[in-house]
């Protein structure tokens, strides 16, 4: 685990599945349609209890990409789910750098307007979505930085699925922490 202290608010990168995590809200690697596909989403679906997160979820109707919607935790440890719709990986060239920051961005705007102050990401877009690990790390550790630094959170998790994925996180975090 790696840690970075900003202010009052402490930055993790940690290796762990998400679903068990106790946060205010844990980040869901949404579809625009909200409707729980496979990954992280699948993951939280099931922990969370299928029958209610998609009444939830269809009672929302959906979610562009580059936002994000946000549901209660039911059954997971989570009190709240916030549903982020990153980008899928076409070349580079079809704005995937923007509105993955911008899923990262209306998470925190979303959960901050909700109370939260302990929060944890997957890695969203970087699996079945396809984008570049070391590309999309750095987007998200560049959110969670400005996020620290409005000061409206004591906890900020980039949980990690792997070793290799925290390592890429971890030294992200520590580049751009101290550039
Ligand atoms: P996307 O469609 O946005 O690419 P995925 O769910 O395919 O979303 O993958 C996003 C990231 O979430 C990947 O790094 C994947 O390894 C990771 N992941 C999958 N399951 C979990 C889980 N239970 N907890 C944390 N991260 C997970």
């Amino acid at each position: 685990m790696t840690t970075i202290r900003r202010g009052d608010t402490a930055i993790e990168v940690i290796t762990a599945d998400i679903t068990t995590l106790e946060v205010d809200a844990v980040v869901n690697a949404a579809n625009q349609q909200l409707k729980g596909g496979g990954g992280v989403d699948g993951a939280i679906h099931r922990a969370a209890g299928k029958a209610r997160l998609q009444e939830a979820c269809r009672t929302i109707g959906g979610c562009p990409t580059g936002e994000a919607r946000i549901t209660e935790g039911f059954d997971l440890p989570a009190r709240s789910i916030v549903h982020a719709v990153g980008p899928r990986w076409k070349d580079g060239t079809k704005g995937e750098d923007d509105l993955l920051a911008g899923a990262y961005r209306h998470s925190f705007t979303l959960a901050a307007e909700h109370g939260v102050r302990s929060i944890a990401f997957p890695a969203i877009s970087t699996g079945i979505y396809g984008f570049p690990k070391e590309r999309a790390a750095t987007i998200a550790v560049l959110q969670c930085l400005a996020a620290a630094d409005s000061g409206k959170f004591e906890r900020i998790v980039l949980c990690c699925f792997s070793s290799e994925d925290a390592e890429i996180h971890a030294s992200a975090l520590t580049r751009e922490a101290t550039s």
